[in-house]
């Protein structure tokens, strides 16, 4: 498979580079940015480009509009990214149009545009409503480059399309290339024991993920909402717990599957269970050889198995966790999550790759971000990248 050229591979001296970055940031009540990641982690890409005589037309989606309005503008992150770069950030009305392309004839070297958001129009998100859309995003570069890794498994016009009119003038930015090293390398060919922690509410978003990891773990740790459907499929009573009855064969085929690749499977030993689904809940601890009595429903992994998951994960060379083990948003059922985050935290000698949305906010949450390896921007970007060995956005750009 051919890989994509990397930024730096670009003459981008004099260039307009037409970048896809990934501003999705989430804003607070009254509309400021709440969490300005998405925008700190792009910095590098634009700064690059900046320093070597180019100029950045910078596009990304907000939110889901439904049409073109205020609330969805992309004018709050060309704040923020002015007041990082310490330099003006111009905000374009529109992301196509004769406007706009009057405006990026006049961008000097050195300054930096950002597009109005691209899914304003529907053709974003499915581009065969009007293939001319990718085609006037096309026009406003010199150059493209892909910085949005949690974006790259759409073929949406601007992460994927837009892509086909840069044959060899395309490339990836500093934050994909990070994704691409350390999901593309280090999952790809671990280093043994390559264990993985798959948490999470539901196990029907990540059996892709789940198949593919037997094939190149030597053991999965299954917590979070999704144990219960494998505690299910084996015969364990789970109470009033989340379960997904059609996925309760597959659960079956997965732990067949563990068997015949000779891959360890972890399940709870013990489950912390609640009456209800609130943090101030009454709540008892069941065994899982005895399973979850009725009227509960189980909230987070036990003592029994944090102190057996640790001692098993400590040997581990290369780990990867997708999905908090418990109810985590709720302080009485974080301890799994908090033990797993603190523990992969603590491995000096392993590569620790986390990715999720829910799973990077706990880590997070407890501080504990700088001690991993790597931190996946995408959520459903990485597991699709794990699952499949590539991803249509970055695969366009190899092209
Ligand atoms: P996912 O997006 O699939 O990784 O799911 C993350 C969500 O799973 C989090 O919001 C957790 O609250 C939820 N979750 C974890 N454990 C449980 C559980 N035992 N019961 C219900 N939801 C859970």
């Amino acid at each position: 498979m051919a890989e994509p050229k990397s930024i730096t591979e670009l003459n981008v001296q004099g260039k307009k580079v037409l970048i896809r970055v990934d501003f999705n940031v989430p804003l607070d009540k009254s509309g400021k940015i709440s969490d300005d990641t998405r925008i700190q982690s792009a910095l590098p890409t634009i700064q690059y480009v900046l320093k070597n005589g180019g100029s950045c037309i910078l596009m990304s989606h907000f939110g889901r509009p439904k049409k073109a309005s205020p609330e969805f503008s992309l004018a709050p992150c060309a704040k923020r990214l002015s007041e990082l770069l310490n330099q003006p950030v111009l905000m374009a009305k529109d992301c196509i149009g004769s406007d706009v392309e009057e405006e990026v004839k006049k961008l000097k070297e050195g300054s930096v545009l950002l597009l109005e958001n691209v899914r304003f129009y529907p053709a974003e998100e499915k581009p065969e409503l009007d293939p001319t859309f990718a085609e006037k995003l096309a026009k406003l570069g010199d150059l493209y480059v892909n910085d949005a890794f949690g974006c790259a498994h759409r073929e949406h016009s601007s992460t994927y399309t837009v892509a086909q009119y840069f044959k060899g003038k395309s490339a990836v930015g500093f934050l994909m290339q990070k994704e691409i090293d350390f999901l593309g390398k280090h999952v790809k060919k671990p280093v043994p024991p390559f264990y993985a922690i798959i948490g999470g509410a539901k196990v029907s978003t990540k059996i892709g993920v789940l198949k593919a990891l037997i094939n190149k773990a030597n053991a999965l740790f299954i917590g979070g909402g999704m144990a219960f459907t494998f505690m299910k499929a084996q015969g364990i009573p789970i109470g009033n717990s989340l379960v997904e009855e059609n996925m309760v064969q597959t659960a079956n085929e997965i732990i067949a599957l563990c068997k015949a690749k000779n891959v360890s499977l972890f399940l709870p030993t013990d489950i912390v269970a609640a009456t209800s689904f609130e943090n101030g809940a009454p709540s008892e601890v069941f065994d899982a050889k005895i399973g979850i009595a009725d009227g509960y429903q189980g909230m987070d992994i036990g003592d029994k198995t944090i102190a057996s998951w640790q001692k098993e994960l400590v040997k581990g060379k290369t780990v990867l966790w997708n999905g908090p083990v418990g109810v985590f948003e709720f302080p009485n059922f974080a301890k799994g999550t908090k033990a797993i985050a603190a523990c992969l935290a603590a491995l000096s000698n392993a590569t620790t790759i986390a990715g999720g949305g829910e799973t990077v906010a706990a880590i997070q949450e407890a501080n504990l971000a700088d001690k991993f390896s790597h931190i996946s921007t995408g959520g459903g970007a990485s597991l699709e990248y794990i699952e499949n060995g590539e991803l249509p956005g970055i695969e366009i750009l190899a092209k």
